[in-house]
């Protein structure tokens, strides 16, 4: 979410008259669109931010320094206790008024702080005002907010309620992006199983996701993030009728014991979840499934994590996303004691990372010798010899080849594996 707010705030800035620059030390204005999901994640802007302040007492270069997006929200003007110097506070719902707020503040009338729960107008998100160079996937948001106040979750309380924006706005935005050469598309939601229910009209994710598809010329069309409760049979069937829609599937599962489910009022049990796998997996034997996982909730007791690591044995993901718990401001569980040791939540936390990884280098291994279509992203950051590109199922493939390949859709044979990345061959026919 906040990648995709980045990237409308850059084109923003941009049509408004102001230059991107390529680095941090040659900026006037530095803005964090900070994430408050986890507090590991704030720790390191608050971080960022002080180096920075350093330079702004001695370089009068630097004009602006700003905290936005959900973490600005989530604290609002408590976060001038910890970081006096900010210069714009801003929630995500006041992305659009940024320029205008950076005028003011280079005029003299700064810190200016914009934290009120207005909603985001969903009808200015045009993808005019992006960044020209994203050229080869983009994301949509095609709803804001969340309704489900899972107890360690911050979101409901710095994204506000779900409200879904019009299919055709988005379809006219796919479209446009289709037409400027965009090849993938990601539709951002924080529950889109969920989408449209707030038009009460019958309209649905499946039928959404079926108007996207007809776009010609679009290869790839993937979707975050399905909730285990909302996602249904008439979802994996879409998923697998429609031609564009990718094999991959992120169903964030948290925990694999009941009780611990049930204390993060995720309204569903490990069960349901996996019977929903199975469904997935009917419709989608060769895909893709990632998950979250949340270590070290409050009370959470070695059986607890125990069912959780079974979860894993059983459906072996591809992906595992873990976090430590962080309390979070507002949310129910933050009422908790937060009572699982940091060195225990390491602990499990650790655990659970080896034991993916040996799962995902075993999945990994059924793609060698195998023919895989590869959306080539670009040039390795490692090695500017080699190209990086992504399969259907979200594989990272590293090959050899020519810089004309970039954007297109290749075959490429892999030869070797790891529990991160296939290496390929590319050959010209
Ligand atoms: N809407 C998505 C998730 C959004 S937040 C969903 O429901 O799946 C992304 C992930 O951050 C969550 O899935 C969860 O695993 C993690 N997370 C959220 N709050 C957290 C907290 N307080 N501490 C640690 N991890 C957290
Ligand atoms: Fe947070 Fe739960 Fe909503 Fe996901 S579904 S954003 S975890 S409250």
């Amino acid at each position: 979410m906040n990648e995709y707010d980045s990237e409308i705030l850059r084109g923003l800035l941009i049509k408004s008259g102001f230059v991107p620059v390529e680095s941090e030390e040659s900026a006037n204005i530095v803005l964090f669109n900070g994430c408050s999901v986890r507090e590991h994640a704030e720790r390191r802007v608050i971080g960022r931010a002080g180096m920075l302040r350093k330079r702004k007492e001695k370089d009068e270069r630097l004009k602006i320094i700003g905290v936005i997006g959900c973490m600005a929200q989530a604290h609002k003007e408590k976060l001038f206790g910890e970081m006096p110097y900010l210069d714009l506070i801003c929630g995500p719902q006041h992305i659009y008024k940024i320029p205008e707020y950076l005028s003011e503040i280079l005029a003299g009338r700064g810190p200016i702080v914009a934290v009120d729960e207005d909603k985001r107008p969903a009808d200015r998100e045009n993808h005019l005002l992006r960044d020209e160079n994203i050229k080869i996937k983009a994301y949509i948001t095609i709803m804001e907010g969340c309704n489900n106040f899972c107890s360690y979750c911050v979101v409901p309380y710095v994204r506000g309620r779900e409200t879904s924006r019009p299919p055709e706005m988005i379809l006219k935005e796919a479209d446009d992006l289709v037409k400027r050469g965009i090849r993938e598309i990601t539709l951002l939601g924080q529950n889109v199983n969920s989408y449209a229910k707030d038009f009460n009209n019958g309209y649905t994710f499946s039928n959404l996701l079926k108007e996207v598809d007809a776009i010609s010329d679009l290869k790839r069309l993937k979707f975050v993030t399905s909730h285990p409760k909302d996602a249904d049979e008439q979802m994996f069937k879409a998923m697998f009728k429609l031609p564009t829609v990718c094999e991959f599937l992120h169903l964030p599962i948290q925990s694999g014991s009941d009780e611990i489910l049930k204390s993060m009022n995720r309204k569903y049990t490990r069960d349901d979840y996996l019977r929903k796998i199975d469904i997935a997996r009917r419709y989608m034997p060769e895909g893709a499934i990632s998950t979250d996982i949340i270590v070290g909730y409050p009370n959470e007791s070695d059986d607890d994590f125990k069912e959780t690591l079974n979860v894993l044995k059983q459906v072996k993901y591809d992906t595992a996303y873990v976090f430590k718990y962080s309390p979070r401001p507002h949310t129910a569980a933050s009422k908790m004691e937060d009572n699982v040791p940091q060195k225990v939540k390491e602990e499990r936390n650790q655990i659970l990372l080896n034991l993916q990884r040996d799962i995902s280098r075993k999945n990994n291994e059924k793609y060698l010798n195998k023919k895989l279509g590869v959306l080539v992203e670009g040039f390795s950051d490692k090695c500017d010899k080699l190209l990086v590109g992504k399969t259907r199922t979200g594989k990272t493939v590293v090959f050899e080849g020519p810089q004309v390949l970039i954007g297109k859709i290749v075959e490429v044979r892999v030869h070797g594996t790891n529990a991160s990345t296939l290496l390929g061959n590319w050959k010209k026919i």
